[in-house]
């Protein structure tokens, strides 16, 4: 296999993670856990509720004393959330109660205050309901020693609470990979900068930047090397030097003159396995590696139109982040779906073709590419709401047919 090689997607990805792993763990405090990746299961260090809680406001009575009603019973307290009331209960008692106080001792049932008439030191009870109705029993959602989150998750805002609720202050988490974000090319400048003819605006830069963050990562945006050797070398040399365990640099790719990621990562002493992809839009796309300080440093260079480095990043790099962030590396999805117009035999290039997707009426997802495909249009990589796959020389396929998509939107 040379760099000449188209090399399939599929070997493409299997190459890219080969021998990839996760980059370490740490502790963190979970105000800074959010969007990490555990790298442990969690067992509960206590059991939720503690205790048996009132879920309303009303009484705590017994039911035996409720089976004739009206009844009249005697206040003899107050529980409220965080303050029990610490007697036993007896007969012809009730004790104040509010949502989320412990249930004293000798009480089954909860009457809701819409129910009663409070009057001088008295309740009276004008209509009852089962013991246990309102009582959240002490464990009712999960017990000490409970294994209620895994390794490999990843800390969701529901699940970042329920380990805060399983009382641990600080989560095993994995380290977060840092991405380096070069952007190349003489012609660009920086949104609301003035232009000048020939120019064009860094587009790219703003969707992968969000994309790496989206995946966990963090991002060192380097900002734009213009198209010289010695541009290039330093904003790697810095991205390298600064941490990073991946470098993303979008333009540049290709083979053209001025395309000149390749020789300045070799010169640095990069080892590339993949240069052009047999896929449609992502063709240039570079993989190397360097050993650095004990670690691996991986250099993904995405070519410069924007759907192409776009649909590339998620093919190839995003699985890359997420193996070195301890997450599910698992590609892009497939979902069936049906064509909704006639598509060409394919050629020697995968594709992912933009499409509009409709729900028929029989609820089958109807996926109409649009007609043109270029890969620096951004406003209909927009509009689409999923990518069709095409295969390598896939066949002729009508209106109708079945096809797989990417969902997008
Ligand atoms: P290249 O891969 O460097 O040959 O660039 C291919 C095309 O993508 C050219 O038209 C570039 O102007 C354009 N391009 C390169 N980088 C970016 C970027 N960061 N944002 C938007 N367009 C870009
Ligand atoms: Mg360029």
């Amino acid at each position: 296999m040379s760099l000449k090689d188209l090399i399939p997607a599929e070997d493409a990805i299997g190459i890219v993670l080969d021998g990839a792993s996760s980059i370490g763990e740490e502790m963190l405090p979970l105000k800074q856990a959010a969007n990490r990746t555990l790298s442990q299961n969690l067992v509960s260090l206590r059991t939720q509720p503690p205790f048996d809680a009132s879920a309303m406001d009303g009484y705590a009575v017994l039911q035996s004393d409720v089976q004739t009603l009206p009844a009249k019973l005697t206040v003899i307290g107050e529980s409220k959330a965080g303050t029990p009331f610490d007697n036993p209960m007896s007969q012809s008692e009730a004790v104040r109660i509010f949502t989320g106080a412990v249930v004293p001792e000798g009480a089954d049932t909860i009457i809701i205050q819409e129910n009663t008439n409070a009057v001088d030191g008295e309740v009276e009870v004008l209509s009852g309901n089962p013991p246990g109705k309102f009582i959240r029993n002490a464990g009712l959602d999960f017990a000490e020693g409970e294994t209620l989150l895994e390794a490999g998750d990843v800390l969701t805002p529901y699940r970042l609470s329920l380990a805060a609720s399983m009382n641990h202050a600080e989560l095993p988490v994995y380290q977060q990979a840092k991405v380096a974000l070069i952007s190349t090319g003489d012609e660009l400048v920086m949104p609301g900068e003035a232009t000048q003819p020939g120019q064009i605006i860094a587009s790219n830069t703003f969707g992968i930047a969000a994309s790496i963050e989206n995946c966990g990562a963090a991002v060192m945006d380097l900002g734009i090397a213009g198209d010289t050797k010695s541009a290039l070398r330093s904003k790697l040399e810095e991205a390298i030097n600064q941490g990073a365990n991946i470098i993303v640099t979008t333009g540049g790719a290709s083979v053209g003159d001025h395309d000149l990621v390749l020789p300045v990562a070799q010169e640095l002493g990069f080892g590339f396995k993949i240069a052009k992809i047999a896929m449609r839009p992502g063709k240039p796309f570079l993989f190397g590696k360097i050993q650095h300080e004990g670690r691996t440093v991986y250099l993904t260079g995405l070519a410069g139109n924007p759907v192409s480095s776009l649909v590339a990043f998620n093919v190839f790099v995003k699985p890359l982040i997420h193996l070195l962030s301890g997450r599910d590396a698992s590609a892009m999805n497939l979902v069936p779906a049906v064509l909704g117009c006639d598509l060409p035999q394919n050629d020697e290039r995968a594709e992912y073709m933009r499409a509009r997707l409709e729900i028929s009426a029989d609820g089958k997802r109807i996926a109409s590419p649009f007609s043109k495909q270029d890969s620096s249009m951004l406003a209909n990589l927009v509009r689409a709401d999923c990518l069709v796959y095409r295969a390598v020389k896939a066949e002729v396929a009508k209106a109708g047919d079945g096809c797989e998509v990417v969902l997008i939107s």
